[in-house]
């Protein structure tokens, strides 16, 4: 008989499943569906059970091949239990736990948080598996994933990544990060901060910029061009995540940083530039760490979530 492992992805929007076949872990099927926004404590839960059959059914598979199931979900996570998750309405509930009810008892069931997955997922989609890895996503949030030694890393409370929370900025300012604090990455390489910076320097200085249609893609295809306050904007974001890398290195110590999320679009060009600037951070001979960009984009986390059960099964 053949025997499967199912990774998915629980967003706020959508719920992604892949279909792994063992022991190789081919992905065999991917199939999306919407998040159900009703009675998520229950609603959800049906709707993943629900999908598996549609996707065994395609597949001419059934529950008893599927030995077990890894999910990422939008919130932080410790030994499978969420304390509070704002995205999906769940509060104190064991989420395996949950999802085990409508299983036949043998199959296991694991989960932990998206970004840390997807951290799992990217280090797995290099053709050599990286074993300890520091992940970014920028983007309208900044978070990310640890990887030691093949295992994530949840920490003593399920916080453990979430590196957007890094305290990098001194600078004064009123804003406010959503953890309470001043100065998080987050509030200085997110895609609000990359518009408010340019914003703010087209007060006094010339740009090729249509402020009324911001987006980040043409502010680094801006930058990329020459457009000097595109380009003050975009190298301080990459000086800010070289700074956060440089405590991680001391920290972690990772074989790589991969850098994914919807602001890594701008390639090579942005990632050339933290290097610039991490060699300058950096201490010992971390500053040798190599910066890699995300592979998986948005499969990252249902990958992540198989290899997170196929490492417990
Ligand atoms: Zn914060």
């Amino acid at each position: 008989m053949l025997n499967y492992v199912y990774g998915i992805d629980i967003g706020g929007t959508n719920i992604k499943f892949g279909l792994f076949l063992l022991p190789d872990m081919e992905m065999v099927h991917t199939y999306e569906t919407q998040t159900p926004m009703a009675n998520q404590e229950t609603s959800l839960f049906t709707k993943v059970i629900e999908s598996l059959h549609t996707i065994n059914n395609a597949n001419n598979i059934s529950l008893l091949n599927i030995l077990g199931i890894g999910m990422a979900i939008p919130c932080p996570v410790k030994n499978d239990y969420v304390e509070q998750c704002s995205n999906l309405n769940w509060n104190h509930m064991n989420i395996s736990n949950m999802l085990k009810e409508f299983l036949p008892a043998h199959i296991k069931v694991s989960v932990s948080n998206d970004a840390t997955i997807a951290a799992l997922g990217e280090s797995q989609s290099f053709d050599i598996p990286y074993k300890s890895v520091v992940f970014y996503t920028l983007g309208t949030g900044v978070g990310g994933g640890i990887i030691i030694d093949g295992k994530i890393h949840e920490g003593y409370s399920g916080f453990g990544g979430e590196i957007g929370h890094m305290k990098v900025s001194n600078e004064p300012t009123e804003i406010i990060c959503g953890c309470g604090s001043k100065g998080c990455l987050e509030q200085v390489c997110g895609t609000a901060a990359i518009f408010r910076n340019v914003r703010e320097l087209a007060k006094t200085e010339k740009t090729s910029l249509n402020l009324n249609e911001l987006t980040v893609k043409n502010v680094f295809d801006a930058a990329k061009s020459g457009d000097s306050v595109s380009l003050k904007v975009v190298n301080n974001v990459a000086e800010y995540v070289a700074i956060s890398a440089s405590v991680l290195a001391v920290v972690v110590d990772p074989e790589v940083f991969i850098i994914g999320g919807g602001i890594s679009k701008a390639g090579d060009f942005l990632l050339n530039l933290i290097e610039q600037h991490y060699k300058n951070h950096a201490r010992f001979s971390t500053y040798n760490i190599p910066f890699l960009l995300a592979k998986s984009g948005n499969n990252a986390g249902f990958i992540g979530a198989a290899y997170l059960i196929k490492e417990k099964i």
